[in-house]
This record gives C-alpha cells, sequence and structure tokens, in this order.
C-alpha cells in the first residue's frame, strides 16, 4: 500500500516523483503522508460531500408531530365515513 518510494510515479496523483526526492512536488505526498490520498487534501478544507450543500436542508418534523397528525387524518376519516354514511 504504502510501500512507494522514488524514483517512479507518485500514487497519488501520478506524477513522476525522481529519485532523491522525498515527497511529491505535484501534490505534497511523502512516506509521512503514507502517500495517501487524504492527506494530501488536507487543509484545503473540502466539505466532506456536496449533499448538505446542495440540497436545502427540508425540515424534518418530529416523530410525535407525524403521529398527531396521522392520528388527525384518521380521526377526521372517521368521522367523515361516520357523518356521510347513517
Ligand atoms: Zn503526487
Amino acid at each position: 500500500m504504502d510501500t512507494f518510494s522514488p524514483p517512479g510515479d507518485c500514487p497519488v496523483c501520478g506524477e513522476f516523483v525522481p529519485a532523491g526526492d522525498t515527497s511529491c512536488k505535484s501534490c505534497g505526498s511523502c512516506p509521512e503522508t503514507g502517500w495517501n490520498e487524504e492527506t494530501a487534501y488536507d487543509g484545503l478544507d473540502l466539505p466532506d460531500s456536496g449533499d448538505s450543500a446542495e440540497a436545502p436542508a427540508k425540515k424534518e418534523r418530529p416523530l410525535w408531530v407525524r403521529l398527531t397528525m396521522a392520528a388527525a387524518l384518521l380521526l377526521l376519516a372517521i368521522v367523515l365515513f361516520v357523518l356521510t354514511n347513517p
């Protein structure tokens, strides 16, 4: 996994890392970071995922509110049924 050592192509970005270099000049990976892609992007402040940013958060009602609403609708349906079926 992290056995890469120059010279060779950087396992993170694919840029050639010449012999003697201890880190990739292109992406900054080095043996200390384990040639790990995740550490290469540390400090860029990238969001974990675009999910929360893209979709406007639709506020979900608490469970008790939903249960109360369902019960009220059910009650209303029963009342309507009784009223329309004498
Ligand atoms: Zn690189």
